[in-house]
């Protein structure tokens, strides 16, 4: 008798709870609040960073901002798909939409480069290096790349990142004098160590890559060269720096810094290293592509083969240039002494001040950069004699070699006034009045 009670009550119990959970269930499937209404915390931080790139003079070289056509494709359906493979080789169903969107991306990135093959899937920039190595090397093989204080990345084989851990690396440099690259040395470091991968391309680099002379080291050395634009393919293909394609055995980039679009990275090759670099992509290092990205990077690429694109690469090397000259005017000591590209290297030595310091005053100041190493720099890494800036951002936002005097006066008070915070602030604030002219793309305040 008391069992038969227990086992009826145990009945209901489970009863109510699969009521509940059918209920809760259809409520979900009809209630899909927007991100205001279902996650208020994050949606107030989003508001607040589109505030705070609306309001500042954004010049991280490596930063832009993507257009809206952009961030819609990248921010859709498309993050639920799971596409392993290559278009119309894929080990999942359900790809009659996705394989036309990476389709369409690899094609207008092999014809806005002009390559014979495209890879659109890597995750990012070093993913994609990544990817190059295991198409090309085993662990213990020598790879060659400009060191990391002097302006290289750290996946070309620097000492803290995977690359150095698992390949033997041999850096090249910058000369002491004029801070270029030393292609004697490139040349007789090459021949001496043999590597399997040369890369060129950097972070902090402000000069033009001579790719033909990189291309004939490669040659007689018998390496792979790797031409990493990551920073500069958005000038590549606006024809405002020199292209790697038919001097680069294989060429890597990221998606989103002066080509302006998705977080993400490519391969380029011709067509006998298409296999290689496909297989070491996936299956070799990646699962599942975001196909969400590769749309973003269609769009983009749909963008950059625009005559306002080439104008807008031609503006931003333009713009870096009459910055440099304003800020060289004012006592800035600028590595190199100028700049061929979208970005300014200064060395704050002169002006008795670390970069680290001077990079936050002028971050409370409304302009956003970065503290750096300068090459030889005698500071340490984590406080060192440089701050590094560029136009790419500025440059989306409308501003054009006339502004470059006014941002570089605001930069010198606030550099002055590093310790004074309501100077800071005042230029902040005029700096944040002079942006309301220049909306930025992409924003969503
Ligand atoms: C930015 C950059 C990378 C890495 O890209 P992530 O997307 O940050 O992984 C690689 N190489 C160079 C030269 C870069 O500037």
């Amino acid at each position: 008798m008391v069992q038969r009670k227990r086992s009826e009550r145990v009945r209901r119990t489970l009863l109510r709870a699969r009521a509940d959970f059918i209920l809760r269930a259809a409520m979900t499937s009809l209630h899909d609040p927007d991100l205001a209404a279902a996650d208020p915390a994050i949606a107030a931080l989003i508001h607040g960073e589109n505030e705070r790139q609306r309001d500042k003079l954004r010049m991280i070289p490596s930063e832009n901002y993507a257009s809206r056509a952009v961030q819609e494709a990248c921010g859709s359906a498309l993050n639920n798909k799971y596409s392993e493979g290559y278009a119309r080789k894929r080990y999942y169903e359900g790809q009659q939409f996705i394989d036309p969107i990476e389709e369409l991306a690899r094609d207008r990135v092999k014809a806005l480069f002009g390559v014979a093959h495209a890879n659109v899937q890597p995750y990012s920039g070093s993913p994609a290096n990544l990817a190059v190595y295991f198409a090309f090397c085993k662990p213990g093989d020598t790879v060659m790349g400009l060191g990391l204080p002097h302006g290289g990345h750290l996946t070309h084989g620097w000492s803290v990142s995977i690359t150095g851990s698992y390949f033997k690396s041999v850096p090249y440099s910058v000369r002491r004098d004029d801070h270029r690259i030393d292609l004697d040395e490139v040349r007789t470091l090459a021949m001496q160590h043999r590597p399997r991968l040369l890369f060129c391309g950097g972070t902090a680099y402000p000069r033009t890559w001579d790719f033909a002379a990189f291309a004939s080291i490669a040659k007689d050395c018998g390496a792979v060269l790797v031409a990493d634009i990551a920073h500069i393919a958005g000038l590549v293909v606006g024809g405002a720096h020199p292209s790697p394609v038919g001097h680069a055995d294989v060429i890597t980039s990221t998606t989103h810094k002066t080509l302006r679009g998705p977080r993400g990275g490519m391969i380029l090759c011709g067509p006998e290293h298409a296999q290689a670099i496909d297989k070491a992509v996936f299956p070799g290092l990646q699962g599942g592509p975001h196909e969400g990205s590769i749309a973003g990077l269609a769009v983009a690429a749909k963008e950059a083969g625009t005559d306002a694109f080439r104008a807008y690469a031609h503006q931003v090397v333009a713009n870096a240039r009459a910055l440099g000259e304003a800020l060289a005017a004012r006592g800035y000591d600028l590595v190199s002494g100028g700049t061929d590209n979208h970005l300014l290297l200064v060395d704050l030595t002169t002006k008795n001040i670390s970069g680290k310091l001077a990079a936050k005053a002028l971050d409370r100041a409304g302009i956003e950069l970065n503290y750096n190493t300068v090459p030889y720099d005698p500071r340490k890494p984590f406080d060192p004699s440089g701050v590094r800036l560029g136009t790419p951002a500025i440059t989306t936002r409308g501003l054009a070699e006339a502004h470059m005097e006014q941002v570089a006066g605001w930069f010198d008070r606030a550099v002055r006034a590093a310790a004074d915070e309501a100077a800071l602030e005042a230029v902040s604030a005029e700096v944040k009045a002079f942006l309301g002219d220049y909306p930025a793309p992409g924003l969503s305040v």
